[in-house]
């Protein structure tokens, strides 16, 4: 029942997308929202809460209309993805981002910048040459840059993922696993990527002070990234509670409310300019 739920799903959503081309329904509307602009890239800081110090961010997209409503990404990533729109979509972000970010990140070479991906992105090696292209001549280092792969996607592609990621490691990139705990891979995919990062889910996060047989899977998670020799980044951090907690197990890195939303460019510059010297 399952498989054919799924199956059901995936033909209405194909019949949504074909629709969509013919009639000028939300797949013409993203395509044109790209052509214009409007797909932005939003600023998640993330802190070392050992240090307090501003570490980087996490570029989350924003549709950003001429109305000035804000659109999050749960409102159109998933039509943006079966439409095969996500990677204009991308490059276009990593070009904004690039733009916004440049002159600021040259001055400060420690701090991050962090992309999502689709599993669709690991299937070939385009996106490799889509980076190579928009950071090489660019005033953003190589070794400044991450790429998250979700675990909430299968990746159909195992060892052809594993290629890709090869390839941004070798660029000077980074790679994390993203949702780490919720999703397809289990835990086979940190096995079997070789990521540098794991990033643990809100939903271990959120545990911390409620749900004894949840936090010891924050345990688990954060001593497992010891033992596998990986930086971890724990998302969705809300309370002070959850941060000394977090700190007092040895996590170095976190985002979340409890420090800052994700900000459009003006406000995450401002931030840079006040946080971190030149
Ligand atoms: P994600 O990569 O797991 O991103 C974290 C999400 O949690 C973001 O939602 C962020 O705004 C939200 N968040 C951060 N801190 C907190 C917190 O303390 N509490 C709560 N409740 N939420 C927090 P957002 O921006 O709506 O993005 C949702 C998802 O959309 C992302 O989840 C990611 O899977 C996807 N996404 C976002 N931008 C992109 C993109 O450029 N490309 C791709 N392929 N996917 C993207
Ligand atoms: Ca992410
Ligand atoms: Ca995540
Ligand atoms: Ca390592």
């Amino acid at each position: 029942a399952n498989v054919s739920g799924l199956a059901l799903a995936l033909i209405a959503l194909s019949i949504a997308v074909l629709v969509s081309r013919r009639s000028g329904g939300p797949v013409r509307e993203i395509a044109d929202a790209i052509r214009n602009g409007q797909f932005t890239p939003y600023y998640q800081p993330v802190i070392d809460i050992m240090s307090g110090r501003l570490a980087g961010c996490e570029v989350l997209v924003r549709w950003t209309k001429p109305d000035g409503s804000v659109l999050p990404p749960g409102r159109f990533i998933t039509l943006a993805e079966a439409s095969g729109q996500i990677f204009p979509m991308t490059i276009a972000l990593m070009e904004a981002a690039r733009d916004d970010l440049g002159p600021l990140y040259a001055e400060r070479p420690n701090l991050k910048l962090g992309f999502n991906l689709f599993a669709g992105h690991f299937d070939d090696v385009s996106i490799v040459e889509d980076v190579e292209r928009i950071f090489a001549a660019s005033s953003i280092r190589m070794t400044q840059l991450m790429f998250e792969v979700t675990e909430r996607q299968p990746l159909p592609n195992i060892p052809g993922a594993r290629l890709v990621i090869a390839k941004l490691q070798a660029l000077g990139a980074r790679v994390a696993l993203d949702d780490v705990g919720t999703g397809h891979g289990g835990l086979s995919y940190l096995l079997k990527l070789g990521v540098d990062v794991m990033k643990m889910d809100k939903m271990f996060v959120d545990a911390i002070g409620t749900d004894r047989y949840s936090v010891a899977i924050v345990d688990s998670l954060v001593k497992l990234a010891e033992d596998m020799n990986l930086d971890l980044i724990a998302e969705g951090v809300e309370t002070i509670e959850q941060v000394e907690y977090l700190r007092g197990k040895g996590v170095r890195m976190a985002q979340g409310y409890v420090f800052a939303p994700p900000l459009p460019a003006s406000s995450f510059r401002a931030l840079v300019e006040a946080m971190v010297p030149a």
